[in-house]
């Protein structure tokens, strides 16, 4: 499990279940577990403190890169 953090003031946006080793470019919302700071407006994703994270696609949101950072373990399958 991940927990995703706001690259600017490192707050907790949510804990992401992120499967395969490969970047975190999108996060899929059947395996975000919990939300904390994030905040989903007119489409997009923000941070509390007002930064854009990510565009929401439908099933799932498109991390703007650098907007955040992570931590975890991520799971091969
Ligand atoms: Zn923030």
């Amino acid at each position: 499990m991940l927990i995703i953090r706001c690259a600017a003031c490192k707050r907790k946006l949510w804990r992401y279940d992120k499967i395969g080793p490969g970047e975190v470019l999108r996060c899929h919302k059947d395996r975000i577990k919990k939300i904390f700071g994030a905040q989903i407006r007119d489409g997009r994703v923000y941070c509390s403190c007002g930064k854009d994270i990510g565009i929401d696609k439908g099933s799932f949101y498109k991390m703007i890169a650098k907007a955040f950072t992570y931590r975890g373990t991520k799971r091969n399958s």
